[in-house]
């Protein structure tokens, strides 16, 4: 099926603008509450490096946990296999900030994509690089190909300031012997990163490896075949926290969330896909940009279960 992708986008907008306005925007993070609550945007961009666009798709917006790929994909880059022994790779169950199973489970994350799991990949990155948040930034650069992607310094302070959970977790898992370097260290670092600024077409851009077996258009390889394919598992599994299955059964694609609004989306061998939308439902996931992911998958028939 030959699909206009550009007009699809055009009709999703103007279907979600009609949506009642549901959900609140994330207030945990106070420089997070001002965000203008009823914005929309989308875009898509196809493995031969063509970005279309919907609504507010080239306003930038608090990333969140979308970073947690990013981060994930530079700690493999370095690290390798043996990241493995310190990260799980299974669904947690429960919400991204929660402490219960860590101690059961002595001080290993279930996955790389709850707050505890991305922690430890920050140590493992603090380890690696003297300015860590910075180095996930320069990935970030490299994978657009330009600069100027930068951290709302504004955000990743006011995250830190109320950072005390994040701060419970490291300090449990460093008992544990699973984060080796300093907590405060480790948390200046997640909070910078997930602290970084980008738009819907910058995502979909950056993300395209994804897509596209571990290389950028051009043919930079950034991780093998096999990382990327274990890589959209775990997004497809882990990437919507305690929403991984309902996301699965509604848009059937691997995706990252964030409580910035941001919902990352790959479509293997074809596209990724962004879509951005600040109310977030109980899980700490847009409800527009889910919504507007799960008629792009039925419309344009992208879903990965056929
Ligand atoms: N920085 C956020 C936190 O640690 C990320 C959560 C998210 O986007 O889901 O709470």
């Amino acid at each position: 099926m030959t699909v206009d992708y550009a007009a699809l986008l055009q009709t999703i907008a103007a279907e979600v603008a009609t949506l009642a306005p549901e959900g609140a925007v994330a207030e945990y993070i106070p420089a997070l509450a001002r965000v203008v609550p009823d914005q929309f945007g989308m875009a898509v961009a196809t493995v031969d490096g063509v970005v279309h666009r919907a609504g507010t798709a080239d306003v930038p917006f608090s990333i969140q946990s979308i970073s947690k790929l990013f981060a994930l994909a530079l700690a493999l880059r370095r690290e390798g296999e043996a990241l493995w022994r310190r990260v799980g790779r299974e669904p947690s169950g429960t919400p991204f900030n929660s402490l219960v199973l860590l101690e059961r489970e002595r001080g290993i994350p279930r996955n790389p994509f709850v707050n505890a799991g991305a922690l430890v990949v920050t140590d493992v990155l603090c380890r690696r690089f003297l300015q860590p948040e910075r180095a996930v930034l320069e990935f970030v650069h490299g994978l657009l190909g330009r600069s100027g992607v930068g951290i709302d310094a504004e955000v990743a302070r006011s995250e830190r300031r109320h950072s005390d959970r994040n701060a419970a977790i490291a300090h449990f898992m460093r008992s544990f012997g699973n984060l080796h370097g300093e907590v405060g260290a480790v948390l200046d670092a997640y909070c910078a990163h997930c602290a970084i600024a980008m738009s819907c077409a910058e995502l979909a851009e950056a993300a395209l490896f994804l897509a596209a077996d571990g290389c950028q258009p051009g043919g930079t390889r950034i991780l093998e075949a096999a990382d990327v394919r274990r890589l959209n598992a775990l997004m497809l599994t882990c990437g919507a926290y305690d929403a991984a299955g309902d996301f699965a059964f509604r848009i059937g694609l691997p995706t990252k969330t964030g409580v910035g609004g941001g919902i990352l989306a790959i479509v293997p061998g074809r596209m990724s896909i962004c879509a951005w939308s600040p109310r977030l439902d109980a899980n700490g996931n847009s409800i527009a940009a889910a919504a507007a992911l799960e008629r792009f998958a039925a419309m344009a028939g992208v879903s990965i279960f056929g």
